[in-house]
């Protein structure tokens, strides 16, 4: 643990987001936790207007232009790297980390090189380098506490299990718009259709990567970072519900699981507020209203992205950098109407498959095959035709 004071310090990273704006929500009732800093991407008014919402003078923006003026009293640092200046010089106890995809590793390691605490919400940072992360933060005394709901539900149920009646940890999964449907039928779905996520409300690259369930799949690779448990003993178990989050299997069989309605205010404020729990207002759990729970196993055809994701988990080194940045470069060209939702998989296990793995022993050199990744995939998107 980082040493810290009587107040608690927090810098939020990409709090014009989903899990930002709630996390800010989430504090204006905590008077033992001062926001004391705020970075966003490129949503300048947004940004103004949390800090103005929250009382917060010290800002970054990572765009260097904007239409906005800047608000009398705020101090705004521009351009890219100017949240992770933000960070070393507020020095805070702890940063949410909301930043989406592989840009916000550099805010994780700032963050920890700084000595704070991480609640991380990127789950990119652990799926492209969760090995150097895990050891930065072991040098620098922090910690890092999942705020990805089924991470928060595992930490949870963790919590005074002794790790050797542990056997498995089950990540459930929604299954998403497209649950029950071929690869066939799936692959030239809208964009709009592909955003329509059955139980969570999320951001448009997370709701993506649901639909195809590579979502899943970067959350097994984090989970292997965060709790240390081999691929075979990380399981995922289809509930289209969203009622259970997560479940443990335990050496006599038995299996504790967490629950409550899919909201992500829980695991936000569980995750910055210590690990505590208090009433944040997400509407209690009725067992009985929701009237039945039901599993089954993902579709692993289909749904190839799922083994996709644990290959590239077991190769380690670099794979696991490839396969995080062909994917977001192939969820931004869908998104943008340039591939069909069916070529999204196809063109990260091209990736994974072209380029060579590196040992990605440095930050360094996972840098290089995230932009190998990067200029590979956008080449094979470019050849391919919209409803050719
Ligand atoms: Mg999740």
């Amino acid at each position: 643990m980082c040493q810290h004071g009587p107040m608690k310090r927090i810098v939020i990273a990409g709090v014009t987001g989903s899990i930002g704006t709630q996390a800010v929500e989430v504090l204006a009732g905590n008077d033992a936790i001062a926001i004391v800093g705020m970075g966003a991407g490129r949503r300048a008014g947004e940004l103004f207007d949390l800090a103005a919402q929250a009382g917060v003078t010290e800002l970054a923006l990572a765009a260097e232009r904007f239409a906005e003026q800047v608000p009398d009293g705020v101090t705004l640092r521009v351009g890219v790297g100017s949240i992770e200046a933000l960070i070393s010089e507020l020095k805070p106890d702890l940063v949410l980390n909301a930043l989406v995809g592989y840009a916000g590793l550099s805010v994780t390691r700032s963050a920890l090189e700084s000595g704070a605490d991480v609640a991380l919400a990127n789950k990119e940072s652990l799926v492209a380098a969760g090995h150097l992360v895990k050891e930065l933060a072991a040098e620098n005394g922090c910690e890092i506490i999942p705020v990805d709901s089924e991470h928060a539900s595992l930490a949870q149920l963790l919590e005074g299990v002794a790790p050797n009646e542990v056997s498995s940890l089950t990540l459930t999964a929604s299954g998403g718009p497209f649950r029950g449907w071929t690869a066939e039928r799936m692959a030239n779905v809208t964009v709009e259709e592909a955003l329509n996520h059955p139980t969570w409300a999320m951001g448009g690259k997370i709701t993506i990567d649901s639909a195809t369930m590579m979502n899943k799949g970067l959350e097994l690779i984090e989970a292997h970072h965060l709790f240390g448990f081999p691929y075979e003993d990380l399981n995922v178990l289809v509930h289209p519900q969203s009622i259970v989050h997560a479940l443990v299997e335990l050496a006599d069989g038995m299996q504790l699981a967490h629950m409550g309605m899919p909201d992500m205010k829980a695991p936000i404020a569980w995750a910055v507020e210590g690990r505590t729990r208090r009433n944040i207002g997400v509407a209690p759990l009725g067992l009985a209203a929701v009237g039945s729970l039901t599993f089954e196993e993902p579709d692993l055809t289909a749904f190839a992205a799922l083994p996709l994701a644990i290959a590239a988990g077991s190769r380690g080194g670099s794979a696991p950098a490839v396969l995080n940045a062909a994917n977001e470069v192939a969820v931004t060209a869908f998104l943008e109407g340039r591939i069909p939702f069916g070529e999204i998989i196809p063109l990260v296990a091209g990736s994974l498959g072209q380029l060579e793995d590196l040992p990605g022993s440095t930050f360094a050199e996972l840098d290089e095959a995230d932009s190998a990744a990067r200029a590979l995939t956008a080449e094979a998107a470019n050849a391919i035709e919209v409803g050719a």
